[in-house]
Formats: structure tokens, sequence, C-alpha cells
């Protein structure tokens, strides 16, 4: 299957059917009916090419890393670093030591806060992040603040949930020291101009970091032609398993920057005097590393890359414009988030009919949407709303998914009166 579809760049035939027989858990039903997964952008499932990597790993490759003088930790360790070398040729980095593998996006955003900003700003120095973020770009700043009196400038988005580019540009000064962006939000899909934001941003010579969690599913990513600095992302969201992560960072920055947590494998000698640490990515690689999620991240990879990142996109493109077009037919619907791109994720909320109750309704016909902030609470007090249904959708969702989650929400609001 995956020879066939190699280097698919247009938007040709989906073989959805195909695709979905990979993952297995597609297959199960909930409460009589079968699962509807609409709910990617929290976490995404995983195809067989990854369960059996696992489980290969660890029935017949399976040691510690590094330091191993045995044959089976000289395997493990290839395939841990042969992983950095896929994961680098995935974002487009220039070299394989600009990856470090940290536990998720979260863990990713917190290094650079502990590490290379501690380092880097003093009180009075400025962040400007935006509107869409999701916490995890958001909390780790306000307790840098909290430590150095950094200050963080938020620039804002307009009724359609697009950052408003003239706002962000006059919040670029001199004391602007970082600029920590989302690539796509999580909770209603914008895809933010990261080309025209960074080139400000590096005109007035401000570190840029990319919160990539819900753009490295979705759309091809390329470090080198964005221009950021930092670039963080989360395997659990990209059909690898969870507790694997990537934080991309440009090699003379982590070159500069201390280590972030200490122990073993990210020295170079120990002495009770003196330690001295090894070089990036080690020195920020801390203990023993998550050696079968880096297996795992590998696998979903070739898995992505054996369909063709563009084909994906297009496809999910195809949900989102049916989604967007029927949803409006529902009656006291209304969408929250409108940006001029959008990832393929619809968020909403029905008239007088609470979200909690909306995600509770469509579980009954196995249908799996997230409701709530979706860990945006700032945002959501922007669009007036406590919370939303988020569907999400992914490369194995299908127009008779949507139809489904329509027709469940038409039910819904019939019940509801
Ligand atoms: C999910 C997500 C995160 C956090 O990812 P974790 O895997 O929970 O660390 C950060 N940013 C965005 C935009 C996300 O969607």
């Amino acid at each position: 299957m995956r020879d066939e579809r190699a280097d698919m760049s247009t938007p040709a035939p989906f073989d959805t059917a195909a695709i979905r027989k990979e993952f297995p858990i597609l297959e199960r039903e909930i409460r009589g009916k079968p699962l509807v997964y609409l709910d990617s952008a929290a976490s995404a499932q995983k195809p067989r090419a990854v369960l059996e990597a696992l489980q290969n790993f660890y029935q017949s490759a399976y040691a510690n890393i590094h330091r191993g003088v045995y044959q089976l930790s000289a395997e493990a360790t290839e395939l841990y670093e042969g992983g950095r070398d896929v994961v680098q040729k995935f974002i487009g980095a220039q070299d394989r030591r600009e990856i470090v593998f940290v536990r998720n996006a979260t863990e990713a955003i917190n290094l650079v806060a502990r590490t290379w900003a501690e380092e880097n700003l003093e009180a009075g120095d400025e962040i400007v992040i935006t509107a869409l973020e999701h916490h995890a770009n958001i909390v780790p700043w306000q307790m840098l603040a909290e430590r150095h009196g950094t200050v963080l400038r938020v620039a804002p988005i307009d009724e359609r949930g697009d950052v408003v580019l003239d706002a962000f540009e006059a919040l670029l000064n001199e004391r602007t020291k970082l600029v920590a962006l989302t690539h796509v939000s999580n909770a209603i899909g914008t895809v933010n101009p990261l080309e025209k934001m960074i080139a400000l941003a590096k005109a007035q010579g401000c570190c840029v970091l990319v919160d990539g969690a819900q753009a490295v599913p979705h759309r091809a990513v390329d470090v080198e032609a964005l221009g950021c600095d930092f670039y963080a992302f989360s395997g659990h969201k990209l059909f690898a398993p969870t507790g694997i992560g990537v934080l991309h960072g440009r090699l003379p920055l982590l070159e500069s920057m201390p280590p972030f947590m200490g122990g073993g494998d990210m020295i170079e000698s120990v002495s009770f005097e003196r330690t001295t640490y090894a070089a990036a990515p080690q020195r920020f690689e801390a203990g023993t590393p998550d050696i079968a999620g880096v297996v795992g991240l590998a696998a979903a990879i070739h898995f992505i890359e054996g369909i063709g990142m563009n084909a994906i996109e297009a496809w999910e493109q195809s949900l989102l414009e049916q989604a967007t077009a029927s949803l409006e037919d529902v009656a006291g619907l209304r969408l929250i988030g409108q940006a001029r791109e959008k990832a393929a994720v619809v968020s909403f909320v029905l008239d007088g009919i609470h979200a909690h109750d909306v995600g509770t309704a469509l579980d009954r016909s196995g249908i799996a949407v997230r409701v709530g902030h979706h860990c945006a609470q700032p945002l959501m007090d922007i669009f007036g709303v406590p919370a939303t249904v988020r569907a999400s959708f992914s490369l194995y969702n299908t127009p008779a998914e949507i139809d489904a989650l329509v027709a469940a929400l038409n039910e819904t609001r019939e019940i509801f009166g």
C-alpha cells in the first residue's frame, strides 16, 4: 500500500477505506454504533505500522541505549538515533543535532523557558504571544515573568479568529526578546501567517518559537523555510505513542543553552567537584529517554510519508469544507472561528444547549468530540463562550462521518427543543 501511494502530490482519489483498515481501533463500536472519532486534535489514533513497530521493538530489539557494548544495545541505539534522522528530514531541519527528544510539546516549550529564556531574558524584557495560544504556550511565560519580571504581551485576534497583523507588528519593539506563536490553533483551527509574522519578528531581532503541535499532523512543515529558532510538537497527535515529543532548535542556540535537567546521559564527565555537560542534543536528554516512543514516532512518520502530506491535507480540507457548509444549516448553531486559512477543526456552540450536553448526546451516537475550553480559556473569553464543541478531522475520517455528526446534532436540537 505504501509504495503505490508514495509521492502522491495531487488530491487524487484518497482511499479512506484502505487507510481506515490500518487503524484497528476504528473497527470498535461504541454503544452499539460504529465509533466516529472526531477528536484527533486532542490525540490521533495509532496505525498498525506504529503498533507493530512497538511490538517488534520490545519483542526483539529492546535494551537501553548508548554506552552498551553488546549487540542489542547497539541495535536499540541505532533505532533511537535513526529516529532522530527521520524527524530531521520530516521537518526540514539542517542538522540531526537540532532534534531534541522530549515528552511532548508542553515539555519542549518549558525547556526553552527554563534554559534559553532563563539565560537571555531579564526584567522588563518582553515576550509576544497571540490570543490563539494553547495554555502550553502561555503558562511557561507567565511563570518566567514571576521569576524574572519579564513582560507578556498578547497580539489580538479579530472576530473571524485571525491575528490582527498590524497590532502584532505594533507590539514588537527593542524590548521584545521572544515571539512565541502557535502555527495552528487547536481550539478554532486558525493557521497563522507564520512567514509574515516571523519576518516581522526577525526584523526586530527577536528569537522565534513556534508551537507546531497542530501543524505537523496536517501540513508539510519546513523549519528552515519558516526561519524560526525553535519548533515544538508532540508525537501523540501525529499517530505516534504518547510520551514522545520534539523540540527543534537552531544548533548555535542549543549549543549556547544550559542544561534543562541533570542526570545520566547528559554529561561529558562527572566528579564531585565539577561536571561538564554533553553537547546538544544529549545535553537536553537526561536519563533514559522514551526509546520505544522514538521507534513509534519514526514509524508514524514513515506511515504519513507513505500516504503523502499533500494528499492528507487536501483530504482534510475537503472534510473541513463539507463540515463547515453542513453545520451552517443546523438551526441555532454558531461556528466559533472562521479564519481565512484553517486546519480541519470546527468549533461551535448550539443556542441554549450547554456544550457538555451536546458532547454527551453525541456520545450516545458513538461520536467522539471534545467539549470545553480546549486549553485555551483566554480565547474562549474573547468569543464570549465558556466552552465549545470541537470536531477535528484526520486522514481516517469520512464524509459519512460528518453526515452522522450533523444528523446527531439535529436530533440533539429536537430533544432539547
Ligand atoms: C496539544 C497542544 C499542545 C500541548 O501538547 P501536549 O502533547 O499536551 O504537550 C500545545 N499546543 C497546541 C496548539 C496543542 O494543540
